[in-house]
Order: structure tokens, then C-alpha cells, then sequence
């Protein structure tokens, strides 16, 4: 009986005949999408009501219905109208390449275990250390997602830069990191875990403009080497998540070659734009970081999750895990590389590479500089509409693909204008015409837009800051 349970669930012809309805169904999304036939980015519906739909689905729900209703119940990124966090639209070629580990699930931790995507592995993070502009001795490898590579490289960075033997030794004394106070939330996070505690984390103020504000760094630097932290190493944002505003990393660098610290980029974001003759400068500084983070499912049309962490100095991508700290940095020229697991965080991961090797051989690098460079040119589109615009105000002009802006009537109070503006986030995600996020900057409430779709027109987002006022008026009437 229970055997012939499995052989169904095996079944060839199953898959086959599933499978073949199942692109169709996600090529006919694709389409609807992409066109905006389908009226709704998303068909908001509150938590609990989510939770009764799925309770009730799994009694009594019609099985062909499935994949079809988890498709209605999500939010569509190929949309031109998502507009809201930074997981993008990924490649359908991309997607494909997914479903190929999905399927094989090589686990990736010894070589045995996905040949292939352990050598392409290899070849892609060689390739993006090049684009980067490291040298021969850098190396890289790829990881589930650009929160557990900015712990990895920190784990690396305490590794290489401290004199004490803290991986078998545990912690004496105490250790800091820099960082401007508009990073990622995971590096501070990676901080605690690391043990360093909140005095270890030394929050460097952002200027106006939402930059690490790189005046204050030796200021800061004293003070916590008086108060007798052994700071390793700075962050720097390419660009924050909240504003896409990239941080000074030639300065960063310099003031970490002076003091002999790591200089980390956290280029989760903005890392893609390497590819990018045109957004490049952005970057500038970057290589000369020891450590980068760059995201597969953010800029690179990849689906969830892959993320690349690259070393200038190669060894210290194997070292971070090793149990004898010196072993391996000896021996590097005969470094087992393939063996992965010894490198990363994860045991079993994805192959994760392939989609990464997939876009390349199939497009070639020009794929990654159309995507970019267009997502860039819409940010900065639309940072000049709302610029004109005297019912809106900008927190900051862009600098990438995301755009933070509010509603203003030029009357009413910060705390007016916040209600009001959050007001009409919610209005806006309840519609699911449009789907974008918010976020708050020093106490002011602002409506915040990462451009993801290559599709997005400027029309559609003229339509949005429309859509924008014509609710603010509601609301104030309403009121
Ligand atoms: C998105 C993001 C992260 C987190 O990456 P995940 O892949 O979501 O874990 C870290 N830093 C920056 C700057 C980001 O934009």
C-alpha cells in the first residue's frame, strides 16, 4: 500500500504531465503580468483571513486548484507596477535553472554531491572578483543570501585581522565593528551574534543625506580605542537599503588601510552595478574592500536565495571555518576548493550556481548592465518628477533604483503628514493596483519605492504619484 503511495508520488509520467501544466499556468501569469492584464499586484488580504483561506484549503480545497490559487494569493513581482521591496522579477530562464536543483538537489557540500555547479561556482565568483577588480589571489563563493554573507565575511574579517585564536580559544577582551547607522539591520545583528554586544557596535552617524558621514570615523575610532575596544572592521553600505544612498567607500578604505582594519562592502544591492559602465562609479573603493557581498535575487534577475561573498585575498575565504586557523592559509595552493561546506555557512545548499551560470551563458554580462542600467535610469526618472512636483517631497535624490518620497500639503504638522502618508501606503496595498513600502527616516513617515521591473514605464509611475495624490485628498476629505 504504502509503496504504491510512493510510486505515485515518483511517478515519471506525474511530473511530466504536472509539470508541463504547471509552466503553463506560470507562463500564462508571466503574461498576464508582464502586460498588465492581471488588474492586481497583489490581492491583500489580513493575516488571519490568509490563515482560515489555507486551514480550509487543506480539508477541503480542490487540489487541481493549488499551484493556481498560491499563484492568485502572492504578490506578482513581474508587475510593472511592484514597485516595492528588492527581491525582483526574476529571469524565467533563472527560474528554470531553480527547478533543476529542485529536482537533482545535489546538496553542494562535498563535491561529489553537484560537480557541476561546484566548478560553476568556482567560475562565476572568479568572474565577478574580476568584474570587481580584485587580483589572481582573489576567490568567493556563494551563500543563502546576503544576511548570512555579511555575517560570514564578518566571522572572516575577525579571523584574519585578530592576533588571538578567538574560534577555539572563545572571546577575551572586547571587539568592535563600524558601521553607519542606516546599514542593513543584519549587520547588527551579525554583530550580536558574533557576541560583540551593543558597546561593539559603533554606530557612525549619516550626513543630510543618509551617507556614513566619513568625517567622524577617526573621532570615533579613538573613542572606542580609548574606551578599550579592538575594532577589526568597518561596513560599508553600496548602497543602504532604506534610501539606496551608496556610503564614500574610497574614503571607508583609506581610513581602514590606515588603521589596519577589514574593510567589508555590503553591496547586496547595489553590487550588481559592476556590470554597469554607466552606474559604476558607485562603486568607487569598492575594490579595495577585503570582503564583498552581492545579491543574485536582488539586481541579477535571480529567483531567492543566492548571494555572492568575494575576498580580495582568497585565503581568507577558506580560513573563516577551519578549525586550525594557519592550515590551510599555508597550503592554498592546494586548498580543496571543491569541497564546499568547509568554506560556508550552510552544510547543504542549494545549486544555486546554475542559475548564475545559466543567465551568463545564455545572455552573456551585457543581460546585467540592460538590468541595471535601466532600473538606475527609472530611479533617477522618477527622483525628477517628484522633484517638480510640489505635493511631494524627496527624503534624498536617488542614487539607484530606490525612491523614498511623501505626500506634503505645505500646512500640516510632521505628525499629520506621517499619519497621512502611512494612511495611504495602506490604502494603496489594500487596492493592490500598485504595490510599494514605506519607511521611516529620522521621524518622518515616507513612502518608499524600489524599482525592480524593467517593464515599469514612466508612465506607470506618473499614474502612481496620481493615484498618490487623488487618495491624499480622499483621506484629508474623509478625515
Ligand atoms: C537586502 C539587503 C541585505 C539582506 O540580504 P538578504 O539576501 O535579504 O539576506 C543586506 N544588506 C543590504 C544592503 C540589503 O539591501
Amino acid at each position: 500500500m504504502g509503496n504504491e503511495l510512493l510510486k505515485t508520488v515518483y511517478s515519471p509520467e506525474n511530473f511530466r504531465k504536472k509539470g508541463h501544466e504547471l509552466v503553463d499556468q506560470l507562463a500564462d501569469h508571466l503574461s498576464a503580468s508582464l502586460n498588465g492584464t492581471s488588474d492586481k499586484v497583489i490581492r491583500w488580504t489580513p493575516p488571519e483571513d490568509e490563515y482560515t483561506y489555507w486551514k480550509n484549503f487543506l480539508e477541503n480545497g480542490d487540489t487541481t486548484q493549488l499551484f493556481p490559487k498560491i499563484i492568485e494569493h502572492s504578490t506578482h513581482v513581474h508587475n510593472p507596477k511592484y514597485i516595492g521591496h528588492q527581491v525582483g522579477p526574476p529571469a524565467p530562464m533563472a527560474s528554470l535553472a531553480g527547478l533543476i536543483s529542485a529536482l537533482l538537489n545535489n546538496g553542494m557540500a562535498v563535491y561529489e554531491m553537484g560537480m557541476a555547479p561546484t566548478a560553476m561556482e568556482r567560475i562565476i565568483t572568479e568572474f565577478i572578483c574580476s568584474k570587481i577588480g580584485y587580483g589572481e589571489n582573489s576567490r568567493g563563493f556563494l551563500t543563502s543570501g546576503g544576511t548570512l554573507a555579511n555575517l560570514t565575511a564578518l566571522l572572516s574579517a575577525r579571523k584574519a585581522i585578530l592576533k588571538h585564536d578567538i574560534w577555539n580559544m572563545g572571546n577575551d577582551g572586547e571587539l568592535g565593528i563600524m558601521v553607519c547607522e542606516e546599514a542593513h539591520y543584519c549587520i547588527e545583528r551579525a554583530a550580536k551574534i558574533m557576541g560583540l554586544g551593543t558597546k561593539g557596535i559603533i554606530t557612525i552617524p549619516a550626513t543630510d543625506n543618509y551617507s556614513m558621514d566619513v568625517s567622524l570615523l577617526e573621532e570615533y575610532y579613538q573613542k572606542a580605542v580609548k574606551e578599550k575596544l579592538t575594532v577589526f572592521a568597518i561596513v560599508g553600505s553600496a548602497p543602504s537599503t532604506a534610501t539606496g544612498v551608496f556610503d564614500n567607500l574610497e574614503a571607508i578604505a583609506r581610513f581602514a588601510l590606515k588603521h589596519n582594519i577589514w574593510f567589508h562592502v555590503d553591496g547586496a544591492h547595489g553590487g550588481a552595478s559592476i556590470f554597469s559602465p554607466k552606474y559604476r562609479p558607485t562603486l568607487k573603493g569598492m575594490d579595495q574592500a577585503d570582503s564583498v557581498v552581492i545579491d543574485g535575487h536582488k539586481m541579477m534577475m535571480m529567483p531567492t536565495i543566492t548571494t555572492a561573498l568575494l575576498f580580495k585575498n582568497g585565503n581568507h575565504s577558506h580560513s573563516t571555518f577551519s578549525q586550525k586557523a594557519d592550515y590551510l592559509l599555508e597550503q592554498s595552493e592546494h586548498e580543496d576548493w571543491y569541497n564546499l561546506a568547509k568554506r560556508t555557512f550552510e552544510c547543504t545548499k542549494t545549486m544555486m550556481s546554475i542559475q548564475w551560470y545559466t543567465l551568463l551563458k545564455t545572455y552573456g554580462e551585457a543581460v546585467f548592465d540592460a538590468y541595471v542600467t535601466t532600473l538606475y535610469d527609472l530611479g533617477s526618472y522618477f527622483g525628477e518628477r517628484i522633484e517638480k512636483n510640489p505635493q511631494f517631497e524627496l527624503a534624498v535624490r536617488p542614487m539607484s533604483n530606490i525612491v523614498c518620497f511623501r505626500y506634503i500639503d505645505g500646512r500640516s504638522t510632521t505628525a499629520d503628514l506621517n499619519h497621512l502618508n502611512e494612511r495611504i501606503r495602506q490604502r494603496l496595498l489594500e487596492e493592490g493596483e500598485y504595490y510599494i513600502v514605506q519607511t521611516k527616516l529620522r521621524g518622518v513617515h515616507y513612502l518608499r519605492t524600489t524599482i525592480m521591473n524593467p517593464f515599469t514605464t514612466p508612465k506607470d509611475l506618473n499614474l502612481l504619484l496620481d493615484r498618490v495624490k487623488t487618495l491624499a485628498l480622499d483621506i484629508s476629505t474623509s478625515d
